[in-house]
């Protein structure tokens, strides 16, 4: 099946000796594109320069909550530099992690707040990064309440993004009306390994309620193997087990969602010269 990998981390720690090698893998498995999202500013360079050497990758930068409180305004303004660059596709990861909450909640909504006025001041759609504790949803309604409170859904930003996705719940994770509210929201959903844990049981429902033209797929490499991947150090080419499993629960075959998922990358990502 034709497959994508909307959220690979080839730029992490994990891959400093053999990054090049692990994509070319994954696109001789089928891989077609792969999005390698920044967190911080030297994650962001490194995503662009695995974007340079490979015309199969793309880029995101951006700062992901974990960060938050460390990237400061001058890394920031070295990170909204970069942003323009033709190989940056979207703008993240960030969002809120209140699972582990490595960052002060103020200072991840103050993040998320300059995130987003970034995805907005240049039509690249927000990478967004959500975690709440076991059973709990306050940073999945903090998240909605933000995207709100930046008019995601309203006139500025439809204004720039017509009918494309304005941002992706990446790795989702959260209850099923929070990930209705996101899609009332115009963005996209992507599914990633995590839906194989448990405590992640709403996401078997989320998998079959997403429009076709608002689901992406991803690893979240080096991290959340899905079964059947080594746990130490997932990759690319593992996104195919989730795949499998969307077609499955989605009730189609596995090569006609592999079709919509490259269709809904390039048209999310790349919309100058997306298929779709
Ligand atoms: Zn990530």
């Amino acid at each position: 099946m034709r497959l994508i990998d909307s959220h690979g981390h080839l730029q992490a720690a994990a891959f400093a000796v053999d990054a090049d090698e692990v994509a070319v893998a994954a696109r001789l498995a089928g891989v077609e594109r792969i999005l390698a999202p920044g967190w911080d500013l030297p994650s962001a360079h490194g995503g662009i320069g695995l974007a340079v050497r490979h015309d199969f990758i793309d880029a995101s930068v951006g700062v992901h909550p974990h960060a938050a409180a460390e990237v400061d305004g001058d890394a920031w303004a070295a990170i909204a530099a970069l942003a323009p660059d033709p190989h940056v596709v979207a703008i993240g990861e960030t969002g809120l992690d209140y699972d582990r909450a490595f960052s002060p909640r103020a200072a991840q909504l103050a993040n998320l707040r300059r995130n987003l006025a970034l995805a907005l001041a240049l039509g690249k759609p927000a990478i967004l990064h959500c975690r709440s504790q076991a059973g709990e949803r306050d940073a999945q309604d903090e998240l909605i309440a933000e995207l709100r409170l930046a008019g995601v859904g309203g006139p500025d930003w439809l204004a720039v993004f017509g009918a494309r996705p304005p941002g992706i719940l990446h790795s989702f994770s959260g209850p099923v009306d929070y990930a209705e509210t996101a899609l009332e929201l115009g963005l996209a959903i992507s599914f990633s390994g995590l839906a194989f844990r448990a405590g992640e049981e709403a996401t078997t429902i989320v998998a079959r309620l997403v429009p076709d033209d608002r689901l992406l797929v991803e690893t979240d490499s080096p991290y959340l193997s899905p079964p059947g991947a080594p746990r130490r150090r997932n990759e690319p080419l593992w996104v195919e087990v989730t795949a499998r499993w969307l077609a499955e629960r989605r009730g189609v075959p596995a090569d006609a969602l592999g079709e919509m998922l490259v269709a809904n990358y390039d048209r999310i990502f790349r919309p100058a010269t997306g298929s779709a």
